[in-house]
């Protein structure tokens, strides 16, 4: 990947990860409209002063704890989740000890394929995906494909990225969603179990990062973390956050 953003640039990261969307396009990772759905997500980090604000940590903890707790957990990667964070989710399946499934909204099996191959080169291990043999409940039939072993019989599942109606479909199967979504405002982020409002390439490690730590904690304490969370009290705080960014703006 040839690069050159100067190092100093105060958007950096922000421009470097734009790179690794355009090689994952080049490379048959992730469909055209993800490239659009990554402009959309770059224009709510921006509110967020592209940091993790605190309430995104305490919503990243309360996910760690619902997959700690889970009996199936599943993370499932689209195109765009597996460009910008395929080994961090290996790591994260490792520590929660949570399956990984490929699920495309936009479905072709040489894409789904290719998705898996990737997670795999990233050290994932039987990663599912490719023999989709279930369908969620209440969704037209390309978008349900899923594998009994993983969504399908999920308890709770960890949709980074994900579209709004699949989302419900997910929790009307009774399933508990944590999802990953900077816009605040999204179908997915209102209805979701947890939504952690960051950025992926940062909401990912800092769950796993909270995994390391829960995973020495008793489930009684594990259950209470996930009785407390109000998620639409979260996402009330993360709109303040973006509002007062908006309102201090202050022009040279
Ligand atoms: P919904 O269907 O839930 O109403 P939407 O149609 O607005 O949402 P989709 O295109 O279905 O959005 O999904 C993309 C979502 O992912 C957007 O809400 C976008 O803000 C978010 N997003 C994009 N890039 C990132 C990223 N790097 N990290 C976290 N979220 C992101
Ligand atoms: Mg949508």
């Amino acid at each position: 990947m040839a690069s050159n953003i100067p190092k100093d640039h105060p958007r950096y990261l922000s421009l470097m990860t734009r790179e690794r969307m355009a090689d994952a396009l080049k490379r048959g990772l992730i469909h055209e409209t993800g490239l659009i759905a990554h402009g959309r997500g770059e224009a709510f980090d921006y509110l967020l002063g592209e940091k993790t604000p605190d309430v995104a940590d305490e919503a990243a903890r309360v996910a760690a704890a619902h997959l700690l707790l889970a009996k199936n957990p599943v993370i499932s990667m689209n195109g765009n989740d597996v460009a910008l964070a395929a080994a961090e989710a290996v790591e994260l399946a490792g520590a929660v000890n949570a399956k990984i499934e490929v699920n495309l909204f936009h479905r072709s099996p040489e894409r789904v394929s290719r998705l898996v191959r990737e997670l795999e080169a990233a050290g994932g291990k039987g990663v599912l995906g490719e023999n989709p043999d279930a369908l969620v409940s209440g969704l037209s039939h390309d978008r349900a494909m899923c594998t009994t072993d993983g969504i399908h019989s999920a308890d709770v599942v960890l949709v980074p990225l994900e579209d709004g109606d699949r989302c419900k479909a997910l929790l009307k199967m009774g399933k508990t969603v944590i999802a990953i979504d900077l816009n605040p405002l999204s179908r997915t982020a209102r209805g979701a179990t947890v939504t952690i409002v960051d950025n992926i390439v940062r909401a990912i490690p800092n769950m796993t990062r909270h995994a390391k730590i829960l995973s020495r904690v008793d489930r009684e304490t594990l259950l209470e973390i996930t009785h407390a969370w109000d998620n639409e009290e979260g996402l009330r705080r993360v709109m303040e956050i973006m509002v007062q960014h908006l309102s201090q703006a202050s022009f040279p």
